[in-house]
């Protein structure tokens, strides 16, 4: 097993830039290793609702970004509910619900879908629904909300400004993890393994960020392009001049073996991105490298379609039951067990 405490800036630079496979079967094993010590051979479920597409931001790689032209949707609060009797039935105890950056879905409104599915199901919810204000995480915390996820993207601040246009609301989502972490939610963070401009150097400090930040929840997956936003159409005109990250499978299992020696304890998902580059086996590659949670997609099928952060995504997850059968499958294969309850953070 590796010592995460010998995991400095160079020893992980080494490992990404790895390439013979008894080497990397080490990396794994040892990623599973602190994985069955820590947390044991249980993968979570948790249900994800895509509430909204509607955005404001224009992230230069997500196709709900401001300004394109899509079918915009936002789900009614019973709908929603409807959503939250689902993943109950189907025994996940989490909720996560996720949205664009979008204005409508104001501090009452989020306040008041808290409270109402707290009053019908015992479910922990989870809230990635952008960079909000402090105020608003307040509020939404003493409602009953858990947990909350904002990817940091990127660490270094030149290529995570060139990535997201500026905003006059934005704000430092680093200092947002911390206040939310003082607030008492679970907080979740990770990167785009592979965007164009993302050096090995950045990948590196971002890899270590996860440490510092103490994180309960890491989210992490390659970047897919999708050809209607600007690093789709053209990427090469954004890459790193030298040393740019692949945004491979290989490249993304070795980030996901490195985020759990990070954060041994942490809730890391097998993310739909990496079942989207790896159709048949994306999903049971992130499990099998450290990854112990997967994200049934409930959003109801005529809207999912339309939340088309990447293309392809849809095709991953076309019906309901076919996904969850497959998933139930893969961690069944790989010798483990669906968590029972909420699966929250130790
Ligand atoms: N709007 C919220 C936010 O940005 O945090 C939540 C929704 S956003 C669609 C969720 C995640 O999708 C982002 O953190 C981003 O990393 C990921 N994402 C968006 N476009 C992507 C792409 N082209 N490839 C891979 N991941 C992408
Ligand atoms: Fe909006 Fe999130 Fe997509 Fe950025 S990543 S455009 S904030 S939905």
């Amino acid at each position: 097993m590796i010592d995460p405490a010998t995991l400095d800036a160079a020893a992980v630079e080494a490992w990404l830039r790895e390439e013979a496979p008894p080497r990397l079967e080490a990396l794994r094993a040892s990623a599973e290793a602190h994985l069955l010590r820590e947390i044991g051979p249980v993968v979570y479920l948790r249900g994800l609702v895509e509430i909204s597409n509607h955005c404001k931001r224009a992230c230069l790689y997500c196709g709900l970004r401001a300004g394109r032209r899509i079918t915009r949707y936002r789900m009614s609060h019973a709908e929603i509910l409807a959503c939250a009797a689902e993943i109950e039935r189907r025994g996940y105890g989490t909720m996560v619900i996720q949205a664009g950056e979008d204005p409508a879905l104001d501090v009452e409104w989020v306040r008041d879908l808290i409270a109402a599915t707290r009053a019908r199901h015992d479910l922990a919810i989870t809230l990635s629904l952008g960079e909000r204000p402090d105020a608003d995480l307040r509020v939404w915390r003493e409602a009953g909300a858990d947990r909350y996820l904002l990817r940091f993207e990127s660490s270094r601040p030149a290529l995570f400004d060139r990535l997201h246009p500026a905003h006059p609301e934005g704000q430092d989502r680093l200092a947002q993890l911390r206040s939310m972490a003082a607030m008492g939610y679970q907080i979740g963070s990770g990167m785009l393994v592979g965007a164009p401009g993302q050096t090995y150097a950045d990948l590196v400090r971002d890899i270590l960020i996860l440490r510092e930040l103490e994180l309960h929840m890491i989210g992490l997956g390659p970047w897919v392009a999708h050809p209607e936003t600007p690093l789709g159409r053209d990427p090469h005109a954004f890459e790193a001049a030298v040393d740019q990250v692949p945004a491979s499978e290989a490249m993304t299992l070795k980030v996901l073996a490195l985020a759990r020696h990070m954060r041994p304890r942490a809730h890391i998902p097998s993310t739909t991105a990496l079942a989207t580059i790896n159709r048949r086996q994306g999903r049971a590659h992130g499990l099998h490298w450290g990854a112990n949670v997967v994200m049934p997609n409930i959003t109801p099928l005529q809207y999912r379609r339309d939340y088309e952060i990447y293309p392809a995504k849809g095709r991953v997850e076309v019906a309901r039951a076919e996904t969850e059968a497959e998933i139930r499958a893969n961690i069944q294969a790989l010798g483990r067990r669906v968590g029972l309850g909420k699966g929250h953070a130790r």
